[in-house]
């Protein structure tokens, strides 16, 4: 059986027609002292030692605004875990 590399998404249902939407997340490129701040402020480890191999988290961020495949609904975003 062939393979293929699955990818981080997001998910949203669009409130004008219902569809289920998935759209690609972004890999966000923090400058190189902006990503040990963020690692830390993410994972709640303000001091000491990082673990081995931190540098390699990614963090992805959410598009701002949304278009339904479906109806060509575009909505703004909020993320359901800072609600
Ligand atoms: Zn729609």
């Amino acid at each position: 059986m062939r393979t293929v590399e699955v990818h981080q998404a997001w998910v949203w249902d669009c409130e004008k027609c219902g569809g289920e939407n998935f759209c690609r997340a972004i890999v966000a490129d923090p400058m190189p002292d902006e990503k040990e701040e963020l690692y830390r402020e993410l994972n709640d480890q303000p001091f000491g030692d990082l673990p081995p191999g931190w540098e390699n988290f990614q963090m992805m961020t959410r598009p701002d605004v949304v278009a339904c495949v479906y109806c060509g609904g575009c909505f703004e975003t909020t993320d359901c875990r800072e609600e």
